[in-house]
């Protein structure tokens, strides 16, 4: 199939062609023609599917050929996304694949002035691409206009429950017009996803890519047992060795990741670390250096690096496995995206031994394991409890400490997930 095959308006073609794309990715060959009929859809699909020009292409074309009878621009797509990062690479697609198109754009997302937002708004958007708290507060000061909205996409909608947006999420469902379009984006289906779904869709468009809470068979996955406070050493030396040039690594804690990257930095290693303590021109700073190879090494916590898009990034390593499980999909579907092929390498200490079965019986396969000479674990330490925090930070950065993963300790419901995604 050719993206010609969908009627694409000959614009959208040409933005197309510009980006070097061939052929549509599954995830854009079912859901496109659907939302171009104008139905409601809920897609399950992962990150590095091409989900985002899966919508972002037949929302334009919509959007272009029926005329805004308003002779001001108003706001006719809202696309929410739970982060900045997720919400500025939006924002990115939806020029880029509109570059062609009369069509307005802006992404507005907090941690940065709100008065140039409001400038923008001001002056007429067709598309805006927005994090739930910054819009809530536009909608709050009566800076934002949302009475004309006519598609409305919900982009990485588990995230955004994990996140504890939930009660935003309908807040901002009860502002927007009646009747309009709804597309859903979400990578695992939890049953608060499905209600979420249900009072949102009508009659959806059901389309499903990845495999529900599978990986992405595109990723080399692996793990190295070795002991937690030798990871670092390990890592530095399969970065230099194999001569790793774009690295992601994803610690559990803030601090974990400040402590790695200032380790790499003393090695030698070029490495910047992303996380929620850290500035958003920080961290768009650390995300460009590292897209532009000047950083090897991005060390990001969970929530940091969602949406971090990097055309086929060849390696991401868990330093510490996460302790929920759909964190292992999400984290790895970093590398191994539209087609290019990544390694996912997992370094696992005694203490871990939990989280990896738990990621083992969720993606539904056993996952290779291997010993690095030199760096055998030490039978003789007992696995301890994970310490969440700077305890489990400590430990894993090379401060010795061993504590085992206790099974009570994992967060179930909801709100711990929440609680704890929070901290990063
Ligand atoms: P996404 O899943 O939206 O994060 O997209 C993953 C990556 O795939 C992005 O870097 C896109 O630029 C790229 N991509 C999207 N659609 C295609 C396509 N049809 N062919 C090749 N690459 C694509």
């Amino acid at each position: 199939m050719t993206f010609s095959d969908l009627n694409l308006n000959e614009l959208l073609l040409k933005a197309i062609k510009d980006q070097g794309y061939t052929s549509p990715t599954p995830v854009q060959a079912q859901a496109i023609p659907f939302i171009l009929e104008g139905r409601d859809m809920l897609a399950g699909a992962q990150t590095g599917t091409g989900k985002t020009a899966g919508f972002t292409l037949p929302l334009l074309h919509i959007l272009s050929h029926k005329k805004n009878a308003k002779t001001h621009r108003k706001i006719r797509a809202l696309i929410l996304t739970p982060t900045r990062e997720l919400a500025a690479q939006v924002g990115e697609s939806v020029k880029i694949y509109g570059k062609h198109l009369p069509l307005k754009s802006a992404v507005i997302f907090g941690g940065v002035g709100i008065n140039p937002q409001i400038t923008t708004l001001k002056a007429g958007v067709d598309i805006l691409v927005a994090t739930p708290g910054r819009l809530l507060d536009h909608v709050g000061q009566g800076t934002i206009d949302l009475s004309s909205v006519e598609i409305f996409v919900l982009d990485e909608a588990d995230r955004m429950l994990d996140m504890g947006f939930i009660r935003d999420i309908r807040r901002v469902i009860n502002i927007l017009p009646k009747v309009r379009q709804n597309l859903m984006f979400s990578a695992t289906y939890s049953d608060d996803i499905k209600t979420l779904a249900n009072t949102l869709l009508r009659n959806p468009a059901e389309v499903e890519v990845a495999r529900r809470n599978t990986s992405s068979e595109l990723v080399k996955q692996s793990v190295i047992l070795v002991d937690c406070k030798r990871k670092s050493a390990l890592l530095g030396e399969l970065i230099n060795k194999n001569k790793w040039e774009q690295v992601l690594v994803f610690t559990r804690t803030k601090h974990g990741a400040n402590k790695l990257s200032e380790y790499f930095q003393k090695i030698g290693i070029t490495a910047a670390a992303i996380h929620g303590n850290k500035s958003q021109s920080a961290r768009m700073k650390a995300l460009d250096d590292f897209k532009k190879s000047s950083v090897r090494v991005l060390v990001a916590t969970d929530i940091a690096a969602r949406g971090i898009d990097i055309d086929a990034l060849p390696h991401v390593v868990n330093f510490e496995l996460p302790n929920i499980a759909e964190d292992y999909v999400h984290r790895i579907g970093r590398t191994g995206r539209a087609g290019c092929e990544g390694e996912a390498l997992s370094l696992v200490c005694v203490d871990e031994a939990e989280y990896l079965k738990g990621i083992e019986k969720l993606i539904n396969k056993k996952l290779d394991s291997r010993i690095i000479e030199g760096y055998e674990p030490d039978l003789s330490i007992k696995p301890e409890p994970i310490q969440r925090g700077r305890g489990g930070a400590n430990r894993s950065g090379g401060n010795g400490g061993n504590k085992p993963v206790q099974k009570s300790s994992r967060p179930r419901s909801e709100s711990h997930r929440k609680n704890n995604n929070r901290q990063h």
